[in-house]
């Protein structure tokens, strides 16, 4: 290609057309300031007009290429940042969505943090501080796989993980769970307005699938490393767990970071209705890739000449 031609792609307006979206995400957003269900309002086996996992790859497939090509203007670009939190209960399939919608990004663009409970350091700083250290740069991607949502989940579901914050008295009357609502949507709000774009994701399985995937974490060998005894412990708390994700997406899904409830019980959808979301987003940004100026292209032009008279 022509040095001309390269420099006319470089600098030209990243257009995609075709959002190749055929998704309704209203289905999947909670609405700012409403009241939603989880029972009545979001069903986990939810999977649009598409009947099997083979109706779907074509278009995964090709939103997963998408996904990389923006991933390249977001890089070079280097002004926005997308964090993606992904929250759940056990065996949703936080893993496998990530693997899977973010395997055609390059790896140098993305960071992936794993949020366990807090650390004795992290126990002594505020509950944002750890959170603050693992934000993406501008120009990447980076996944919380959970988040600080877990102060307002497992948290809220066994007060003694509470009793161990170090928390002042006056931080911890009944009102706790209403700040910290009101905190996280101002932090999402400053990292909205200075280009770290927010995403997040609910992983909606239902209990009986929940089960169904314990049962064969149990019975096949290969996965049996996944296992966990203490999920299953864990899983007598479902409804407690259910009433604070409610309370937590009815304060918490704002104008400028939603909630989506990503239906869960068919692994490929919640993959295809994943990549779908954060390609619409990606493609809302019109990212461009960095405009070069008079001088720059001269040097690209003086550079083209010197490897012209090598030898
Ligand atoms: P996997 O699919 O591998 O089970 P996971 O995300 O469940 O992934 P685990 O190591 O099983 O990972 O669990 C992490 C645990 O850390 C969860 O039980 C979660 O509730 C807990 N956790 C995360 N953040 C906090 C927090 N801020 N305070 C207390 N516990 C937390
Ligand atoms: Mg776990």
């Amino acid at each position: 290609m022509l040095l001309k031609q390269v420099l006319r792609v470089c600098s030209a307006h990243y257009t995609n057309d075709e959002s190749g979206s055929n998704m309704k995400h209203d289905r999947f957003i909670v609405k700012p300031n409403s009241a939603i269900s989880l029972e009545k309002d979001f069903d986990p086996s939810y999977k649009a007009d598409y009947i099997t996992k083979k109706d779907a790859t074509g278009k995964l497939q090709s939103d997963i290429k998408r996904l990389g090509e923006y991933q390249d203007v977001l890089y070079a670009q280097n002004t926005y940042a997308l964090l993606l939190i992904f929250q759940a209960m056990d065996a949703a399939g936080k893993d496998g969505t990530i693997k899977h919608v973010m395997s055609g990004v390059n790896p140098q663009g993305c960071q992936v943090y794993s949020f366990k409970a807090p650390s004795e350091e992290e126990l002594d700083h505020d509950y944002l501080w750890r959170s603050m250290k693992a934000l993406p740069e501008r120009g990447r991607i980076g996944i919380f796989n959970r988040s600080y949502y877990e102060e307002v989940l497992v948290v809220r579901v066994h007060p003694e993980i509470l009793a161990k914050q170090q928390l002042p008295p006056e931080a911890k009357g009944k009102e706790i769970w209403k700040r910290r609502f009101e905190e996280i949507n101002n932090f999402e709000k400053y990292l909205v307005n200075n280009g770290i774009i927010i995403l997040k994701f609910f992983l909606n399985i239902s209990k009986a699938v929940q089960k169904k995937r314990f049962l064969e974490r149990i019975d096949r060998p290969e996965k049996n490393w996944k296992f966990s005894a203490s999920d299953v412990k864990e899983r007598t708390f479902w409804k407690d767990y259910m009433t604070v994700y409610e309370d937590m997406f009815n304060h918490t899904s704002t104008e400028w970071a939603p909630w989506y409830i990503i239906p869960a019980n068919h692994k490929w959808f919640t993959h295809l209705a994943v990549a779908d979301v954060i390609n619409t987003k990606l493609q809302a940004l019109k990212l461009q890739y960095p405009i070069v100026s008079k001088e720059q292209r001269q040097e690209l032009l003086q550079a083209r000449e010197m490897l012209g008279q090598e030898d």
